[in-house]
């Protein structure tokens, strides 16, 4: 299938040859027909899919063929995103789909000054692209208004929700006029996302191209176990031993990464990193020096990461598993991305249990674990049965029992002689039926 066969117009192909896509992915093939057509979407697609082009490519032609020129203060399409960094990437991508054509466009998210976006929202913009709390603020200092709004995208909803803009966004839909096309992106279906559609889509299109759950088949997941306070050595020796090259570790606090980041820099490991508490500019430095490969590892918290997008990312680390089991999904995300392989490597001690479980849960697979020699966990990580939840209590070790038991099971067992990092593929484990031993106990199994 071509693009042009979409009905997309020459200018717009025109684009896309410069940006060489020889091709639609699926959700661009599903989406850009329907939108074109007037349509509201319901689309489950990951960063990574190409959801950006899927509807913005559609937009823009809408904009460009149909409804009137912009008016002060007005603006004819929204996107919604839930960050920053979102944000700027979305922009970015549209920037680069518009090339040269005639239409303006602007990003607001909070964080940075208000003011230059009041100036730029002046004259009006055909495309904003805008975290939910900015852009109410923007509006109730009446320098945005929806009077001309012809489309709405929600980007990442899941995302949003998750982030606490339910009131945001629902402050701003009560202001906007129904009469309007929206299409409502999001990695998952979850309840509220689906009340969310039932109230904001009518009569959507339903595309869905993100298997549930499932990381791509090409990245390799598996668990290290290890004590708490060991986790920094770890990843340092795992960083030299296994000669990895850029690596995004994953941390769940802000606190943590700054830690984390100040150790590596201390081992004299290349690091930056992102969360919550940084400046934009900070951040988009850290992001930039990482794609240029400035800096050898990222740190970066669950909303600081969202949306990246990075290519050819081969490791994932988890310095700790997500507080929220579906992070774990968008963080493995990062690698194994258009088909290359890709490790995501979660150090797991034993207070991570119920964690563990949910995540689990969630994939459908108990995670292989290993230990690695010379980081032998004390405290051990309980074994897990899907649908059961844990089937043991973390016991501790005593010491003269840590040295007899490791490795019995370790990495160096499968890894070969070589130093080529490699990793035997992770299989779902079978379902374990344990008779009369272990109640199920479903709450442990949700997902958080
Ligand atoms: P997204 O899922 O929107 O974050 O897009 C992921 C990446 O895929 C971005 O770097 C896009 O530039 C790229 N991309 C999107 N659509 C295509 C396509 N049809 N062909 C090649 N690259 C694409």
């Amino acid at each position: 299938m071509s693009f042009a066969s979409l009905g997309l117009m020459p200018a717009l192909l025109g684009n896309l040859q410069r940006l060489n896509y020889q091709q639609p992915t699926a959700v661009q093939q599903k989406a850009i027909a329907p939108i074109l057509a007037g349509k509201d979407v319901l689309a489950a697609a990951q960063t990574g899919t190409g959801k950006t082009a899927a509807f913005t490519l559609p937009v823009l032609q809408l904009l460009l063929t149909q409804g009137g020129k912009v008016t002060s203060n007005g603006v004819r399409t929204l996107v919604l995103v839930p960050t920053r960094e979102l944000a700027e990437q979305v922009h970015e991508s549209i920037r680069s789909y518009l090339d040269e054509l005639p239409l303006r466009t602007a990003v607001a998210y909070g964080g940075v000054s208000i003011n230059p976006q009041m100036m730029q929202l002046r004259r009006g913009v055909d495309v904003l692209v805008a975290t939910p709390g900015r852009l109410l603020d923007l509006y109730q200092q009446n320098a945005v208004r929806f009077h001309q709004m012809q489309i709405l995208v929600l980007d990442e909803a899941d995302r949003m929700l998750d982030l606490g803009f339910a009131e945001e966004l629902n402050a701003l839909f009560s202001v906007m006029p129904n009469k309007r096309q929206t299409l409502l992106f999001s990695a998952t279906f979850s309840g509220p996302i689906r009340t969310l559609a039932g109230n904001l889509l009518r009569d959507p299109i339903r595309i869905d191209v993100t298997p549930k759950h499932s990381a791509a088949e090409t990245v390799k997941q598996y668990l290290l176990v290890v004590d708490k306070h060991n986790k920094t050595e770890l990843l340092l020796h795992l960083l030299s031993s296994r000669k990895w090259g850029q690596v995004l570790v994953f941390v769940r606090t802000r606190k943590g990464a700054e830690s984390l980041h100040k150790k590596l820099m201390a081992a004299q490991v290349t690091a930056d990193a992102i969360h919550g508490d940084k400046t934009q500019p900070a951040r988009l430095r850290a992001l930039q020096d990482f794609k240029k490969g400035r800096i050898q590892v990222l740190v970066a918290t669950d909303v600081a990461a969202r949306g990246l997008d990075i290519e050819q990312l081969p490791h994932v680390v988890n310095f700790d598993l997500p507080t929220v089991a579906q992070d774990y999904v968008h963080r493995i995300g990062r690698t194994g991305r258009a088909g290359l392989s890709g490790e995501a490597i979660s150090l797991v001690s034993a207070d991570e249990i119920e964690k563990l479980i949910a995540i689990e849960e969630l994939m459908g697979i108990n995670l292989q674990r290993f230990d690695e020699p010379d980081f032998y966990a004390e405290h051990r990580l309980p074994e897990t049965i899907l649908g059961v939840g844990s089937i043991k209590k973390p016991k501790k070790l005593k010491k003269n029992k840590v040295a007899a038991v490791a490795g019995q099971i370790h990495l160096g067992d499968i890894l070969s002689a070589e130093s080529q990092p490699r990793v035997v593929a992770v299989r779902p484990a079978p379902r374990l039926a344990v008779p009369g031993r272990h109640k199920p106990k479903p709450s442990n199994a949700k997902p958080r």
